[in-house]
């Protein structure tokens, strides 16, 4: 018996990276998973990863589609339903950073990235919650959201609208948790540091760029503290526990930074001063 015997889960974006490690811990705890994301290839990796972790697929519901449709966000609720019988976790994670082919950062990228980003990482969150709440509401479920540490209050500028996404989705948490636990449903969420997926491949960096990168915040300890970036396995687990009524319950409305220690160091006093002012 695994802590998420008896239990369904919708996991977003559970092709790749954070989504498909949280699929992969909860199949592996006994949850039925419904699965999904664009690519029907990274899906079949991601049903591969669970059959490898002892998952039967008689526990795997696939859904292929774009989140930002309609359509597609009716289907995972409709198949999880037909094929499970309820909805017990919905695991909010599928979410991007677009960069603008013009090389414009911050506020200077065009409107419709704007546009595109805000679609993803909040209005289809926003709307499969409004789908999802009274299968959560008679389940008396969870909901964990995936935000991240560029939500601020440090702001990271070449990430302004993706950070103004994430802030909205820390707000979103915070106001359904106090809607939704008259119900007995707990809503919270996650906030990464830069976490070794597909993520910064999908804003349009080349594998040199993404390795480059990261090994460069890593060796910056002002950057990265731990000294490392962290693993999506490592997020999951997190996710896992507030997903977890028996270990969590008393945990509501709240956003938990997993960093590496990231949002505790200023650039100030990270450098010596006795030395740069010699
Ligand atoms: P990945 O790029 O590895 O995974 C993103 C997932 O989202 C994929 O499964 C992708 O599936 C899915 N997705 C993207 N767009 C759509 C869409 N339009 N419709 C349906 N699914 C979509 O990145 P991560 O695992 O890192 O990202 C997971 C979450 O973590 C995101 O919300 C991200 O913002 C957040 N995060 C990540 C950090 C990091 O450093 N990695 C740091 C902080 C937060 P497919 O391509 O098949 O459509």
């Amino acid at each position: 018996m695994g802590r998420f015997s008896d239990k369904v889960a919708i996991i977003t974006g559970s092709s790749s990276g954070i989504g498909r490690s949280t699929a992969v811990l909860l199949a592996q705890e006994g949850a039925k998973v419904t699965v999904t994301g664009r690519s029907s290839e990274k899906i079949q990796e991601t049903v591969n990863e669970i059959h490898k972790n002892g998952g039967s697929s008689d526990n795997i519901n696939i859904v292929l589609g774009d989140l930002n449709e309609s359509e597609c966000q009716d289907e995972l609720i409709k198949s999880t339903l037909s094929r499970f019988g309820k909805i017990d976790i919905l695991i909010n994670n599928a979410g991007a950073a677009f960069a603008d082919p013009s090389g414009k950062i911050g506020s200077e990228a065009a409107i419709g990235i704007f546009d595109d980003m805000m679609k993803l990482n909040l209005r289809s969150v926003v709307e499969l919650v409004k789908k999802c709440r009274p299968h959560l509401i008679a389940s008396k479920g969870e909901i964990v959201n995936v935000s991240s540490i560029a939500a601020g209050p440090q702001p990271y500028i070449y990430y302004t609208y993706y950070g103004i996404c994430k802030a909205g989705l820390d707000q979103l948490t915070r106001s359904l948790a106090l809607e939704l636990i008259p119900f007995d449903v707990r809503v919270n969420s996650v906030s990464p540091g830069l976490i070794s997926t597909n993520f910064l491949g999908a804003v349009g960096m080349g594998d040199d760029v993404v390795k480059k990168t990261e090994e460069y915040y890593s060796t910056h300890r002002d950057c990265i503290p731990a000294g490392r970036t962290g693993k999506p396995e490592e997020i999951a687990s997190l996710i896992a526990f507030l997903a977890d009524r028996k270990s969590s319950a008393y945990i509501i409305g709240q956003s938990i930074v997993i960093d590496g220690g990231t949002t505790l160091v200023l650039g100030m006093p990270s450098h010596d001063l006795s030395k740069a002012l010699a």
